[in-house]
């Protein structure tokens, strides 16, 4: 099977020749740019099928790409994950509304980004669309399926929506809020305890296949689904 091609757009070559290192043994050929000019040709050439796109790039930013990308038809569907230096651009790059996939701060470790990646295509690539498999729990979105060993596990519709945000965003903690903005969608007024409560039946559901542990509680923050 052909290796999908992810493309780097950054103009730091230690950032370069660090994910070339960590590519080597990736399901994933890993193109690069040094900048938006460059950048704009490999995707002619290349088409890949996912962009790591830095935010600060000499010249056209890395956001002023994004942008870019997402009006131009033949390229609207790259999924892009950006890549970002301080946090407080993380709460510019939620409020923009360019389409991007995700973002990641710097520093990340390659394996963070690689599991990035992986979810980001799963979650846009089509041929994916009826499974996921991750930390031994089998998610069939077509048939609303959930199996661990062959065996089903049934969900309430909530904890199935939970289960299925935190399997398509795993490694990364999510306040109550923003589970509620995501699972729950943002119109609706509902306490964030509520998430609390979900998430304990959620558990529970989940002991029954030794596999709770996967969600985790992080203490001020909110939870993460890990597989590490
Ligand atoms: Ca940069």
């Amino acid at each position: 099977m052909q290796k999908k091609k992810v493309l780097l757009v950054e103009d730091e070559l230690a950032i370069r020749e660090m994910m070339k290192f960590a590519f080597i043994n990736s399901d994933y050929q890993l193109l690069e740019a040094e900048d938006a000019e460059q950048a704009q040709l490999m995707i002619v050439q290349e088409h890949p099928n996912l962009i790591l796109l830095d935010w600060m790039l000499p010249g056209i930013s890395g956001i002023e790409l994004a942008k870019r990308l997402k009006e131009n038809d033949s390229n609207n569907e790259i999924p892009i994950i950006m890549l970002t230096a301080r946090s407080e651009e993380t709460d510019r790059i939620r409020g923009f509304d360019a389409g991007i996939d995700d973002y990641v701060i710097k520093p990340f470790s390659p394996k963070e980004l690689l599991a990035r990646i992986k979810a980001v295509l799963r979650r846009v690539s089509p041929e994916n669309e009826g499974g996921i498999e991750l930390g031994g729990i089998c998610f069939n979105n077509s048939h609303h399926r959930i199996s661990i060993k062959d065996k089903v596990m049934s969900l309430g519709p909530t904890e199935y929506k939970l289960l299925h945000f935190f399997m398509t965003h795993p490694e990364r903690v999510y306040t109550r809020e923003q589970l509620l903005d995501y699972v729950w969608g943002g119109d609706v007024y509902i306490e964030e305890r509520t998430v609390d409560v979900h998430i304990r039946r959620l558990r529970k559901a989940m002991s029954e296949f030794d596999v709770a542990h996967l969600i985790q509680t992080v203490r001020g923050s909110g939870y993460r689904f890990s597989v590490e």
